[in-house]
């Protein structure tokens, strides 16, 4: 029994001699037991305690109203009964059976004993009165004392347990809520890593496409010396764009392992974004952008920084600015602030592009965020560049901040703590990284068959086919595929493009013989176009295209009115023996 324990008893009843028995029932209760305690601490020479008998503390009313009251301030003030006994009779006021029922509004969880003569109400009357409660017991009259004490102990004892058992239900909830939050965020880790793999399958598939693909073509051995050479730097710079991305996951993981140290030497922040301007200069000519860096001439010579991480997040944030901007470029500004002994670094990139939607503007740093599907899809990466840049700048003891007006381009500000340096004792370059050396890897073995050219040359595609594909890669590779098998082939570079065209070809009679469709496409997705084809009547034969190959993507296509689905990259005899299922079941239906 803990001393926290509510023993309050109310007792009711109109005879103040009951009062009195009841007082020495519970009085002369304790005082025998302790005086046996008395004695045995005296015999064992211990100090008397009287825990093994409860002390009640009892209150008394002489009618139904009174004892009421008496509940309703005992809750009021916070220390309600745990019991009260009733007497069944009590005129002029409320009968024992009112009082209860009043008893009970103010307190729910009150035990109640009613004490009943045998020309009271009968016990089906109670109950039919009360409720067959199990907080009711009847106590018939003439009390014997003892019957008296125990009903107080287990009544009181059950009030104690039922408010013990509640807090901890209570409590049980509390951590119930807690683990159900706890589950939502192991889920929300785990849905995060299933679009990490789907994501990470479609970037490394679409490079892939491209490799395979072109190793095929290059095999055939009827390429021209110029195609050739076109194909070898096709394959190169899918393989390169491998490496990024794998280069890319690898950093996302050692930051998120804790394992990216930062290591700073001396050096040049001119230098290295001149290296940066260098580096990105050649790919903004090739498209017709300018790239322009202006340093502070207050930002000092030498600083303490980790060159390779530094110019790390400025090739991230003018590499955007470049693969998002169409007409205009980029501009790197960098300024410096002296912040007590050390240096603040602000490196701004602005450019002069598409901007980012401002639903997206919050996401923008979170890993695998790829913004607007359609653009960035048409510009590639891996959605990890800026997750990456922001946690390094936080090692660095700054941050990464974005300002964009879409349409209008954006701007985003870097910052990085770094102390000053002296200039290093011979002016050596300033440390640029070299590329990290990789263990050779073991060759893969191929467990599907290898294309074999007989096979593949033997399959002749007769007839008009339209390839609806973005990447100008896979356009390529797919059209050479169906032309060398024999097919006359037309480009759609988007979904909108290839309703146009396919609707134009029936018009003038020409229709397309068979569409192929990539489903992930700018302006107007593969789903989108087969909807809005199918919906118009149209009853071609449509083949998926995807590098999607997780559960449930062939449904996908399926329900959106495609007939069948082939996976980047493609096994180009699988591929042409589809098309020429697909073309030759058009001309059974037709013929
Ligand atoms: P990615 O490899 O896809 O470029 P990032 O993490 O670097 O990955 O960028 C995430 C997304 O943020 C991009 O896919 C793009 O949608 C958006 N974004 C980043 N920089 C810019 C920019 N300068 N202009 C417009 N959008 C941008």
């Amino acid at each position: 029994m803990s001393a926290m324990d509510n023993r309050r008893i109310l007792m009711i009843d109109d005879n103040e001699s009951i009062h009195e028995d009841f007082r020495k029932i519970f009085l002369s209760g304790a005082s025998a037991d302790e005086e046996l305690e008395d004695l045995r601490g005296a015999f064992l020479g211990a100090e008397s305690t009287s825990e093994t008998t409860p002390t009640y503390d009892l209150e008394f009313a002489l009618q139904g109203q009174d004892g009421w009251q008496k509940a309703c301030q005992a809750v009021e003030s916070g220390c309600p009964f745990a019991m009260a006994f009733v007497d069944g009779r009590m005129p002029p006021g409320w009968d024992g059976i009112k009082t209860i029922q009043h008893l009970w509004d103010a307190d729910p969880d009150l035990q109640v004993v009613i004490c009943t003569a045998y020309s009271d109400y009968s016990l089906e009357e109670i109950i039919e009165h009360l409720g067959n409660s199990d907080r009711l017991l009847i106590l018939k009259k003439p009390f014997d004392p003892v019957e008296v004490r125990q009903l107080a102990n287990a009544l009181t004892e059950k009030w104690n347990l039922m408010r013990k058992t509640r807090a901890q239900l209570d409590n049980l909830e509390k951590n119930n809520s807690v683990l159900l939050k706890a589950q939502q965020v192991a889920e929300a880790a785990s849905q995060a890593k299933s679009d990490f793999l789907a994501n990470m399958s479609h970037e490394i598939r679409t490079p892939m496409t491209a490799i395979l693909g072109h190793v095929d073509l290059i095999r055939d051995g009827d390429a021209t010396e110029g195609e050739r050479e076109a194909y070898y730097d096709i394959i190169r710079s899918s393989g390169q764009h491998l490496l990024d991305i794998i280069n890319d996951i690898l950093d996302v993981s050692k930051i998120e392992a804790g394992r990216v140290q930062i290591n700073a030497s001396p050096a040049s922040i001119r230098e290295l974004a001149s290296s940066v301007v260098t580096l990105l200069g050649v790919r903004a000519q090739e498209v017709g952008l300018s790239l322009d860096v202006d340093v502070d001439p207050s930002v000092p010579e030498w600083l303490e920084l980790d060159a390779m991480r530094v110019r790390q997040v400025l090739l991230n944030l003018a590499g955007n600015g470049l693969k998002f901007t169409d007409q205009g470029g980029v501009s790197i500004r960098i300024r410096s602030a002296s912040k007590g002994q050390d240096v603040r670094l602000e490196v701004e990139v602005e450019d002069t592009g598409i901007g980012i939607p401002v639903d997206q503007q919050p996401h923008i740093f979170e890993a695998f965020n790829q913004g607007d599907n359609s653009s960035t899809r048409k510009a590639g990466g891996t959605g990890l560049g800026l997750t990456i840049s922001k946690h390094l700048t936080n090692l660095m003891g700054g941050d990464i901040r974005m300002r964009s007006t879409p349409g209008n381009g954006s701007i985003f500000t870097a910052t990085f703590d770094v102390a000053l340096a002296s200039p290093p004792a011979a002016e050596v370059e300033p440390e640029v990284p070299a590329p990290l050396p990789r263990a050779p890897r073991e060759p893969e073995v191929r467990t599907d068959s290898p294309v074999n050219p007989v096979d593949v040359d033997s399959i002749r595609l007769h007839g008009r086919v339209l390839l609806a594909e973005d990447t100008p890669l896979n356009q390529a590779l797919v059209s050479a595929y169906l032309r060398k098998a024999g097919a006359e082939v037309s480009i759609a570079e988007n979904g909108q493009r290839a309703i146009e065209m396919i609707e134009g070809a029936e018009q003038q009679d020409r229709g397309f013989d068979l569409v192929l469709m990539d489903m992930q496409m700018p302006v107007l997705d593969g789903y989108g176009a087969v909807r809005q084809l199918r919906s118009r009547g149209y009853t071609g034969k449509i083949i998926a295209l995807t590098a999607h190959a997780m559960e449930g993507d062939r449904e996908k296509c399926i329900d959106a009115g495609c007939d069948d689905y082939a996976t980047k990259p493609l096994n180009r005899l699988e591929f042409l023996t589809l098309c020429r299922a697909s073309i030759d079941s058009t001309e059974t239906l037709s013929g």
